[in-house]
């Protein structure tokens, strides 16, 4: 879904819009700095990025990652326990009943096609890959249920490749951060991926999503309180 206008129009706004700098075209160097020290302010705010979702190796993280669509990692994190003890290994839920599956995860959203996801799967993985997860975007996206959001993930959780994974909050915050226009996740990704060297990539991308989640709400953000509000053209913050 598009989202709305960036920046509420009305008096308020009008006298609110002197907080942050105003929304125009920034050189590439000048956007490029100004994401590096947005990328600082966000690592100083959440220093740690570990991935939510509960997982001891990278099969149980693509597993979880699958089932996190449209779904909270605390209700993903409810039902793996029960699905890894189950079926251990890609070969093991590549066996399992369809409706076994279905049974554990029930609870979640989807969770029909996300079983059929799942198994499809650990039947790629077993039949192509020797049973273990691939470390690449072209072979991840090649099985079930991944798609590049998911692979990226993968590549920065479990594989330590720098990547930049375009979530809802993601694309979101870049677009209000004036570090893109573009409303594909594809093109997102691209476009920051010229503003940051590698190495802050994966850690930018991660703690965006957080801060989405904490602070920039789709429909509320918090822009008072919100460390970026300095270096934010759609910042609704009052002047300090
Ligand atoms: S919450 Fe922060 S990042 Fe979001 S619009 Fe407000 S100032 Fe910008």
């Amino acid at each position: 879904m598009r989202e709305k206008a960036l920046f509420v129009p009305g008096p308020a706004a009008e006298r609110m819009r002197s907080a942050a700098p105003p929304r125009r075209r920034e050189a590439i160097a000048e956007k490029s700095a100004r994401a590096q020290e947005l990328a600082a302010r966000l690592a100083r705010a959440y220093p740690q990025i570990e991935c939510p979702l509960a997982h001891e190796n990278a099969f149980q993280l693509l597993a979880a990652v699958i089932l996190s669509a449209q779904c909270t990692d605390a209700a993903v994190n409810k039902v793996t326990p029960e699905l890894f003890r189950r079926f251990p290994t890609p070969l093991a839920l590549s066996r399992a009943p369809l409706a076994a599956i279905e049974s554990i995860i029930r609870t979640l959203g989807l969770f029909r096609a996300k079983a059929r996801s799942l198994k499809r799967c650990a039947e790629q993985l077993v039949r192509e890959f020797d049973g273990v997860v691939p470390a690449t975007m072209a072979e991840l996206t090649r099985l079930a249920g991944v798609g590049r959001k998911t692979a990226n993930v993968m590549l920065g959780h479990a594989f330590n490749t720098p990547c930049i994974a375009v979530d809802t909050h993601c694309k979101r915050l870049a677009n209000r951060l004036g570090l893109t226009r573009q409303q594909d996740p594809v093109k997102i990704e691209r476009e920051l991926a010229r503003l940051l060297p590698p190495a802050q990539w994966t850690g930018f991308s991660h703690r965006l999503i957080i801060h989405g989640r904490r602070i920039c709400n789709a429909r509320k953000p918090a822009c008072a309180r919100c460390e970026l509000a300095s270096l934010c053209p759609s910042s609704q913050a009052e002047p300090k």
